[in-house]
């Protein structure tokens, strides 16, 4: 049992045993990162699908959207506003960018940790 202040999944800090982007937020695993604050950090994807591919993760460990409660509602805000942040860093604001939140199968979600992805830098095609 680790005793750390990040012992519990419900702390800052990530902390869930075998959660790839908890050992990311913890800086167990390297990760090049472009944002951080109290509750995100942001870093790209490791397989970008996109000239900018960035992942901003909630550093609390959350499945997916559906596990938000009212706690989150600075989290959920601060995503999208680190989002224009980001953006604006790499120069995708004018041109454009998508930002996606993939849930559970249909979804297409691999990693069960909440995260988002900001991509850019090139035309998207149309999806919705
Ligand atoms: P999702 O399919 O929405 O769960 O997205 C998971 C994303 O995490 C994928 O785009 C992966 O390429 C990315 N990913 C997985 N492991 C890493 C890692 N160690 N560093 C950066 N990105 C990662
Ligand atoms: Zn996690």
């Amino acid at each position: 049992m680790r005793l750390s202040p990040h012992f519990s999944h419900h702390e800052k800090g990530g902390g869930m045993k075998g959660c790839i982007f908890c050992k990311i937020v913890d800086k167990e695993i390297v990760s090049k990162i472009v944002y951080e604050d109290d509750d995100l950090i942001a870093f790209h994807d490791i397989n970008p699908l996109a000239p900018v591919h960035i992942l901003l993760v909630s550093k609390k460990h959350i499945e997916n959207i559906l596990g938000m409660t009212d706690e989150d509602a600075k989290l959920a805000a601060g995503l999208l506003f680190a989002a224009n942040e980001i953006a604006k860093k790499f120069n995708i604001d004018k041109s454009g960018f998508r930002l996606i939140i993939n849930c559970n199968s249909d979804g297409g979600q691999e990693v069960f940790h909440l995260h988002a992805h900001l991509i850019g830098g090139a035309p998207l095609g149309k999806m919705c």
